[in-house]
């Protein structure tokens, strides 16, 4: 498959999801959120009240799982895990802290592989996650890591979160968002770390669009 791919790989909060749907749209190209693809496998292993010790089961389910993402005619996506719409519902921490941990187990890796691949058609993919550029697809000729201080990633998701009504405490945030980082740079499959060739982009003073700019330059530059 020779679609032309643009990875886009950092920590959660450093605005990778808004930015790679802005690309992607900028483009006229699919996008992959790959992240989501561990949050639905999580959904489903809860559902199914699935142990996580059994990763040969892990395996099968993440191969055949039945997703769809379906768009609608606004633009929209909504996602639908074995029949059951469950855009929002894959958005809590609770899913999230869930699907970090089975990330870090290989069997749920390599199930998620082929899959994530399969996302690359014509006339082109921005792939979202945290080993895009180094695993998934690593001949991609755009690579792009993005990041973002955690204070600030902090900040992003405490205003996030008050949107939602929530009350947040920003340095009890900032402390869970340093040990995430630690332990996603620092596991054994897929670390989070920059791919070899990648261009960095810290967000922290950057606006979305001057990302935006950032990347779609990035991407002229390379024909
Ligand atoms: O990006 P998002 O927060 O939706 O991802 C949920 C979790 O899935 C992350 O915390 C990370 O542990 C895992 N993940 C991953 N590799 C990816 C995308 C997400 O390990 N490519």
């Amino acid at each position: 498959n020779q679609a032309p791919v643009i990875t886009i790989d950092g920590p959660s909060g450093a605005g990778k999801g808004t930015v790679s749907q802005l690309v992607a749209e900028k483009l006229g190209w699919h996008m992959l959120d790959s992240g989501a693809l561990y949050r639905l496998l999580a959904l489903a292993v809860s559902h199914h009240g699935m142990s996580a010790e059994d990763v040969d089961t892990l395996k099968v389910l993440a191969e055949h799982l039945d997703i769809q993402f379906e768009h609608s005619a606004d633009g929209k996506v909504e996602i639908v895990l074995e029949g059951e719409t469950v855009t929002q519902a894959i958005r809590t921490e609770e899913v999230g802290n869930q699907a970090s941990k089975l990330a870090s187990i290989p069997e749920v890796r390599e199930g998620l592989l082929l899959r994530q691949q399969a996302f690359a058609q014509a006339p082109g993919l921005v792939a979202d996650g945290r080993d895009m550029g180094t695993v998934v697809f690593p001949d991609a000729p755009i690579k792009i890591f993005l990041t973002a201080s955690a204070e600030e990633r902090a900040q992003r998701r405490m205003l996030q979160l008050q949107q939602k009504g929530g009350t947040v405490n920003l340095d009890e945030l900032v402390k869970t968002i340093k040990e995430r980082d630690e332990r996603d740079a620092n596991r054994a499959i897929a670390p989070l770390v920059p791919a070899a060739g990648a261009l960095v982009i810290d967000s922290t003073d950057l606006t979305i669009e001057q990302v935006v700019e950032m990347v779609f330059a990035e991407t002229v530059k390379a024909g």
